[in-house]
């Protein structure tokens, strides 16, 4: 059985991984952390979940003797910590933290020399391969195009636009040959000017309890492609964590994303 550590374990994410990994045939939980204040600590991980007793309570320590992989949805700053952890005591990571800076990528690759690290913005099946239809829209339909990203999530997200869309914006800049600094435009308000076609658009959407909508928009004269993916449950995230988890189990350092896990790179 491969032993599982669960950072945030009380948070959205934390809880549907919890539940992911009890469903699991080969994944045993046996760390479930919070951060020092959380009001749960103490608490039983499953209960916490909305599922059976997991028999792990929830404390604010990690101990390496307890795991192998340690799955990390939390925040950029406590992730940079844990990618120390990781590191010092040489235990796998699959890393799904949005709004990490370049700071923290570079933390993540120098890491990787000795470990494996799993680290993707969206663990969703179905939008790695959306990544993958975007390339092929993005390199058949080239600058003949205006390009813009449209993402929606829920009223507590932090950070914007997602990593998702991010990450979107990213590939089809790498297919047309762009640089996605100098191109993207992250929304617009007043005399802005006839649209540049090089630019990529993102615009972004906070509101309820929108799990995760992204739609890229390829719009020529006469027709338009939509390209859509809508997460509708939490679950698709956490068991693509678990997917990741059993992967790199199998392996002994580098970085990887989700595109490796799946096969589509
Ligand atoms: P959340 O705020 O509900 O959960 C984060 C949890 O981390 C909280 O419970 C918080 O108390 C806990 N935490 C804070 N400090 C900690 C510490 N030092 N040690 C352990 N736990 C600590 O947020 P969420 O909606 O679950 O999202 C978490 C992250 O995952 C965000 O960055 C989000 O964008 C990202 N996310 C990624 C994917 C993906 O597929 N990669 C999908 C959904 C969300």
């Amino acid at each position: 059985m491969i032993k599982i550590a669960i950072a945030g374990a009380a948070g959205r994410m934390g809880r549907h991984l919890v539940q992911a990994c009890a469903e699991s045939k080969n994944m045993t939980l046996k760390q479930a952390i919070e951060r020092s204040d959380n009001a749960l600590l103490g608490s039983d991980a499953g209960i916490v979940a909305g599922i059976e007793v997991q028999n792990v309570l929830i404390t604010d320590a990690l101990d390496a003797e307890e795991f192998d992989i340690l799955i990390d949805f939390t925040h950029p700053d406590v992730t940079a910590n844990h990618v120390d952890y990781c590191l010092q005591h040489n235990r796998k990571m699959v890393i799904g933290t949005t709004g990490c800076d370049e700071t923290l990528e570079q933390k993540m690759r120098e890491a990787a020399e000795s470990i494996a690290i799993m680290y993707a913005p969206n663990m969703s099946v179905g939008v790695n391969l959306c990544f993958q239809l975007l390339k092929t829209a993005a390199t058949v339909l080239g600058d003949t195009v205006d390009i813009e990203i449209i993402e929606a999530h829920h009223r507590h997200k932090v950070d914007a636009p997602s990593g998702t869309a991010l990450k979107m914006g990213q590939v089809i800049a790498e297919s047309l040959g762009r640089d996605l600094d100098s191109c993207a435009v992250y929304g617009r308000e007043g005399q802005i000017g006839p649209r540049k076609r090089q630019t990529i658009g993102f615009e972004t959407i906070r509101a309820g309890d929108i799990v995760g909508e992204h739609t890229v928009l390829f719009a020529g004269e006469g027709e338009r492609i939509e390209i859509t993916h809508k997460a509708s449950s939490r679950m698709t995230f956490a068991n693509g964590a678990i997917r990741a988890s059993h992967w790199i189990s199998q392996k002994d350092r580098g970085l990887y994303s989700m595109q490796d896990v799946l096969g589509l790179q």
